[in-house]
């Protein structure tokens, strides 16, 4: 079980990400992962939470870290910084390209895998890769996705995927993976709806669709109370069905707030620390 969070901007968010790591930390996740800005635009911040974990918390944590719009020369300052912190886990991603509007960045790496070479060779990190199993929305088709996953899978430690809303998509994209003689194991990403605004969001975030039905069933609700339980109510049950269909773990995008992951945990019984 893993929980992923994103710097805060302003002290107020700080306090609050720290109050909720301290409600998580009781369910003894497998480590925490924590989000990096494209380009590089969180750089300090995602830092100083990684190593904040670290020092005073006594769960691992791991660093995302994208690719583009960075030179071999900040990677490698960068890798080295969270080696001298002890940090041990990279989530090597190969981000997005800077977009229309935005400052043109100078940029050594395209993909992921290239970052992999980088990481893999200062020859300390655990290397964790992303996986998604609607398709990436850069891909040309499913089957070229899903043999540039498995040239990354080949090199580290495991995958964790986009969020998704039905089990079948997780099945299926262990199946490929296991036809392309990959058995390296993949965390389902979970990303509980608990507002309606978020429904619209998910699509242009990820390109994983909401399906319908469950569209329908939040969006049949006026009271926000009742949409939040409805939404804790749906990830409950996809993810008793990924566990169910063999997963290994979850990992809970959680916006930084702990309240539905832990009611989550509650639903599935699983255990946590008094
Ligand atoms: C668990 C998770 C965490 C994330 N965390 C962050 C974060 O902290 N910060 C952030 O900015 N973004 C984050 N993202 C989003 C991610 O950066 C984007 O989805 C990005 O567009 C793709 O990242 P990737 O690592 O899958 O890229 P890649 O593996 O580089 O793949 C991107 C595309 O290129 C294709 N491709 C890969 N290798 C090759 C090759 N050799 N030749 C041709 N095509 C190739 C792939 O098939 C895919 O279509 C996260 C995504 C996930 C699933």
């Amino acid at each position: 079980m893993s929980f992923e969070f994103f710097p805060p901007k302003t002290d107020g968010a700080q306090m609050s990400l720290g109050r909720t790591i301290a409600e998580l930390e009781p369910l003894t996740p497998s480590f925490v992962s924590v989000t990096y800005g494209a380009g590089g635009s969180t750089r300090q911040r995602t830092r100083e939470v990684v190593t904040w974990v670290r020092r005073e918390t006594a769960i691992t944590p791991m660093a995302h870290l994208t690719c583009q719009g960075h030179t071999r020369a900040e990677i490698s300052d960068i890798l080295d910084e969270y080696r001298q912190a002890g940090i041990e886990n990279i989530l090597a991603l190969g981000g997005d390209p800077a977009s229309d509007g935005d400052e043109p960045r100078q940029s050594d790496y395209t993909y992921a895998t290239d970052l992999i070479d980088d990481i893999d060779a200062v020859d300390h990190f655990s290397i964790g890769v992303a996986a998604h199993p609607e398709v990436h929305p850069r891909s040309p088709d499913r089957e070229t996705d899903r043999q540039h996953l498995a040239a990354k899978l080949r090199r580290a430690d495991f995958a964790i995927t986009q969020f998704f809303f039905e089990p079948h998509h997780y099945v299926r994209l262990v199946e490929e993976l296991a036809a392309l003689d990959i058995a390296k194991p993949v965390l389902p990403g979970i990303m509980p709806i608990t507002n309606l605004k978020q429904i619209a969001r998910m699509a242009s975030l990820s390109g994983a669709g909401v399906p319908g039905p469950l569209v329908e069933r939040l969006e049949r609700l006026s009271d926000p109370d009742d949409v939040r339980a409805a939404g804790v109510e749906a990830a409950t049950e996809l993810c008793a069905d990924l566990l169910a269909a063999g997963a290994p773990g979850l990992h809970f995008y959680t916006l930084n707030k702990s309240t539905a992951t832990r009611e989550i945990y509650g639903n599935l019984g699983l255990t946590t620390r008094s």
